[in-house]
């Protein structure tokens, strides 16, 4: 069973700082998704499903959606990659429902995509590959929150500015991680 690190944020950083840190969406653990009673995953799509507008769709994430969709989760991508057929297209192929265009970490994004799996935010989860975007949007909504190793790293020339800033809370984060696994003497949260 996959190793996991809770996260809690404070002061200032509360609203940056994921719930949880994984290296990708397959590390995803079931139950702690159903501890929380979660019942509803957004997810990002660019460089946390597929590379960089590569939308491809790979058996291995076919497999995740299906293994979600069969345990009772429902699924929303929420992009704010522009509306094309190819997204639509793979968000059928995954049986999955899609909100495009969104402008995260803008709210009224996320709450189109929670209606869309009739979650509220405390029974849903965000995924996906960016501080400023993913994390600090879900946080804001209520949600609960997972950031993951981004997967390419081609990327849009505004997202690289970006990072340079989320470097900087991420190593501030990781000072805090090892503050708090020192707190629990280094003992995984368990499962
Ligand atoms: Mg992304």
């Amino acid at each position: 069973m996959a190793q996991y690190l809770e996260l809690k944020g404070r002061g200032p950083m509360r609203l940056l700082t994921p719930n949880l840190r994984l290296k990708s969406i397959y590390d995803l653990p079931i139950p702690w998704l159903r501890e929380r009673n979660i019942s509803a995953i957004l997810t990002d799509l660019d460089n946390t499903l597929v590379p960089w507008r590569d939308y491809r769709v790979a058996g291995e994430l076919a497999e995740w959606f299906r293994t979600l969709h069969d345990e009772g989760f429902r699924t929303v991508i929420l992009t704010n990659a522009r509306p094309s057929p190819t997204i639509q297209k793979m968000s059928e192929q995954l049986e999955t429902q899609l909100v495009v265009g969104a402008r995260k970490p803008i709210q009224r994004f996320f709450r189109r995509a929670l209606e869309k799996v009739n979650a509220s935010p405390a029974e849903a989860c965000v995924i996906g590959d960016q501080v400023f975007t993913d994390v600090l949007g879900g946080n804001l909504m209520g949600c609960y929150t997972v950031l993951v190793e981004r997967i390419g790293h081609r990327e849009f020339f505004g997202t690289r500015i970006v990072r340079i800033l989320e470097r900087r809370v991420l190593r501030q984060m990781d000072r805090f991680r090892i503050e708090h696994e020192e707190d629990t003497d280094g003992a995984p949260i368990p499962q």
